[in-house]
């Protein structure tokens, strides 16, 4: 499915003159306080009323002075970006097609689990690495997300649900940062949104419930390390660097070798001995689903703590993949298993309405002629595009 956002009457551009507070860590929100003559407590009645009420409107924050109110209302505003449509599948899964700015969309994708809601968050409109396999990387890169524009697809989540009551049983417990884009080329708005998903005046999720998933950029998940202790998921999808080259082109500046050894590092300076690191690994027909592929896995990963996730691929129109099949996914996961490897197989969601995983799509206004190239390649085909 391609969506194309058209209504450019009602887009608002990501700057403005008024601070929008929803982006903002509660550091950034105590400092904004400051600067407006404010004392710091301000900042954790803020962040309540946004993050856990849902509110966007300074008249409801009714534990703030209405002189304050006031103030606010001149410098500040609670701005989530529109949601342009929901779509609820027959199995509870929930896709939320979001306008971001200038006819660009993103896509967010509540998925719900026997104890558990994950929501699959976009950190970037396309993505600047062309994994060969991924329809993200085919429609090109526009701009990073605004930190108010990945916590604004929690925020959408949580207030759609709390509007439903307690008795509907729809919470996100878990975010996956796994739509759309490369979370680590987004370091700072990604780690300012992500520290509203664990604040407890926000969101309170723990640490062990929020994944960022990378491909691979190495200086920066050694940065990351030295912020935050979320959830770590490596997109590796080759055990080697010959395939990894071809199928994750970033793998050609970060090997596989220094990768595994940043992951490593990632765990050790995790207080808890027992935390793994996922791994992704993409299966597509004949390329890397080999029993050779998969001995050579079990051997790369033998030290590492970690658990492995085998994501059967979904085809897309640009590309020649195709999905693996039944029978290479159960030997490829059997060789993993008897090699002592906890493996996870990700099961499809959402088919109804196009959410499952690798089937969101968005609309990108792509600033790298990538997306151009890749449709000539295809004879102007129509374009189906499926991504991260
Ligand atoms: N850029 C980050 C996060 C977004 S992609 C990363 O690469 O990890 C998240 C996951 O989507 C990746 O692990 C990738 O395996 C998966 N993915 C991308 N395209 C896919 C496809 N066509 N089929 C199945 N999974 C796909
Ligand atoms: Fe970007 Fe991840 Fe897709 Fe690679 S798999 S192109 S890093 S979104």
């Amino acid at each position: 499915m391609t969506v194309i956002c058209t209504d450019m009457s009602t887009i608002v551009g990501p700057q403005q003159s008024k601070t929008n507070l929803l982006g903002l860590s509660v550091e950034k929100l105590t400092d904004f306080f400051a600067s407006i003559g404010e004392k710091p407590f301000r900042a954790t009645q803020v962040l309540k009323w946004i993050h856990q009420m849902g509110v966007d409107d300074f008249d409801q924050m009714t534990n703030l002075a209405k002189n304050l109110r006031e103030k606010l209302k001149v410098v500040a505003e609670i701005r989530a970006p529109e949601v342009v449509s929901q779509h609820d599948s027959i199995d509870g899964t929930s896709k939320w097609l979001i306008r971001v700015s200038d006819g660009n969309c993103i896509e967010t994708v509540f998925i719900p689990e026997k104890g558990r809601g994950t929501l699959c968050v976009s950190s970037q409109i396309g993505c600047s690495l062309d994994c060969s396999f991924c329809a993200t990387g085919k429609q090109g890169f526009n701009r990073d997300l605004t930190a108010a524009e990945i916590i604004g697809q929690l925020w959408i989540a949580a207030k759609a649900f709390n509007s439903l009551g307690p008795k509907a049983n729809r919470v996100v417990s878990n975010v996956v940062m796994m739509g759309m884009g490369e979370p680590l080329l987004n370091f700072d708005n990604v780690v300012d949104a992500m520290s509203l998903m664990l604040n407890d005046n926000a969101y309170g999720l723990s640490k062990r419930r929020v994944t960022l998933s990378t491909s691979g950029v190495v200086p920066m998940l050694d940065k990351l390390s030295e912020v935050s202790d979320v959830s770590l998921a490596i997109s590796l999808h080759a055990p080697n660097d010959e395939l990894r080259n071809q199928l994750v082109p970033i793998n050609k500046k970060y090997p596989i070798a220094e990768l595994l050894a940043s992951a490593q590092r990632y765990l050790d300076k995790m207080p808890d001995v027992r935390r793994k690191i996922t791994i992704e690994y993409t299966l597509m027909d004949r390329v890397n689903d080999r029993d050779e592929h998969a001995h050579e896995l079990a051997k790369l990963l033998s030290t590492l703590p970690c658990k492995i996730n085998l994501i059967p691929f979904n085809p897309f129109a640009q590309s020649d993949y195709k999905r693996v099949t039944n029978t290479a996914l159960n030997r490829f996961r059997d060789i993993l298993q008897k090699a002592g490897h906890i493996v996870t197989v990700r099961t499809t969601r959402g088919d109804d309405i196009a959410a499952a995983c690798g089937q969101l799509a968005g609309t990108v206004n792509d600033r790298t002629r990538r997306s151009e190239r890749y449709q000539r390649q295809n004879q102007e085909q129509p374009v189906r595009f499926v991504n991260g």
